[in-house]
């Protein structure tokens, strides 16, 4: 080929497309295909956020504010963090792709679980940095291997948690003691995109670790909980320094209008939120005992999805799922072949899910 690819991108894993709905459908020739494969929330978005998108019809023609002001203004009165310790971006991917490009020059390294969300590895090596990956044998991650891992070329951590592809998850013991001792040169990206859901008693409060910790960064988003993924909406929390120069490198236009107003009114709509969650864990309960009925080990999930181990072939398992309109996730897309990957969703999903 005649242009220069970096090699850093040919390095990367190829990107295969899924198909849509509607063509899965058409495919098959089924009536009704559910996907249980993005942890995406089933009950949708909070009516209130589908009425505030109408009325923001009037004002498509006009760029979006740059700097998110209402979202970070809704977001500070209800963390009581300032607003200069917030950014706003399209999805919390968006901002892991803005970190990484802010801190990662060729050869730096990063640290992430073996098993943990697969955007931290390919941002990092689109900066031609070296990914480090800690063992998760037990499929949870193991904060003291991440401390051990650290060398002289360590700029970032990634703890995922809820840790997704596992939905385990550590408490507050854990993340004190990791906090006091990692280098306070590394920075430690915390993604909770799943917190919404947890139900450990033991969880904390991140924002709390703010002032303590200048090298924490809290990331959380729309996309799950909320239900709102295809708005791309995702928010971090930092010090207002970094958050300074995040600004300078995210796309001005990231979040559109939309995202921001049907943002505020979905953090307004607590009630929507609870009834989210309690469904959620209603729908974990009912999976734990269904697996223990069938003698299957599932990994304990603090997210809205679950992991466990089929002991059969996962990708013959995906394929006759999806002939009877069930998408999954295979664990031989996550690395961990054998398991499978399910969002919990509706229970009538989740029970017509277990029949299949
Ligand atoms: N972090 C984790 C752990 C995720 O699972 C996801 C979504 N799959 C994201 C970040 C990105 O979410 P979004 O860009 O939709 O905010």
């Amino acid at each position: 080929m005649e242009f220069r690819i970096r090699e850093e991108i040919k390095a990367m894993k190829r990107y295969v497309a899924g198909k849509p709905i509607s063509e899965v459908k058409r495919e098959l020739g089924l009536e009704t295909v559910v996907k249980m494969a993005s942890n995406e929330n089933p009950m949708g978005a909070s009516p209130k956020v589908k009425e505030m998108m109408k009325r923001t019809l009037e004002d498509i023609s006009l760029y979006p504010d740059s700097g998110s002001y209402g979202l970070r203004h809704e977001l500070s009165l209800r963390t009581g963090r300032a607003m200069e310790e917030i950014i706003i971006g399209g999805g919390s991917d968006s901002l892991i792709k803005v970190i990484s490009s802010t801190f990662l020059y060729p050869g730096d390294e990063i640290i992430m679980g073996e098993h943990s969300f697969s955007r931290y590895e390919d941002n990092a090596k689109l900066m031609g940095a070296k990914v480090v990956k800690t063992a998760m044998e037990d499929l949870t991650l193991h904060l003291d291997l991440m401390l051990e891992a650290v060398s002289d070329k360590t700029k970032i951590i990634y703890l995922c948690n809820p840790n997704n592809p596992t939905g385990s998850s550590f408490g507050k013991e854990e993340l004190e003691a990791f906090l006091k001792r990692v280098p306070s040169s590394v920075m430690v990206i915390l993604d909770e995109a799943y917190r919404e859901y947890v139900t450990r008693e033991d969880y904390f409060d991140a924002l709390n670790y703010l002032d303590a910790y200048k090298n924490l960064i809290v990331l959380r988003t729309f996309s799950k909980a909320y239900g709102m993924a295809s708005l791309r909406v995702g928010y971090g929390f930092a010090d207002p320094e970094l958050i300074g120069y995040f600004y300078r490198v995210v796309d001005p236009f990231d979040v559109n209008l939309f995202a921001q107003e049907a943002a505020v009114t979905a953090l307004q709509d607590e009630e929507f939120l609870h009834e989210v969650v309690a469904e959620n864990t209603r729908g974990k309960e009912f999976f734990y005992k269904e697996l223990e009925d069938l003698g299957q080990s599932y990994v304990v999930t603090d997210a809205n999805f679950i992991l466990w181990d089929t002991q059969k072939d996962d990708m013959e398992i995906f394929r006759r799922l999806m002939q009877k309109g069930y998408i999954i996730r295979p664990g031989g897309f996550l690395g961990i072949p054998g398991h499978i990957r399910v969002s919990i969703s509706t229970m009538d999903h989740n029970i017509g899910f277990m029949k299949a």
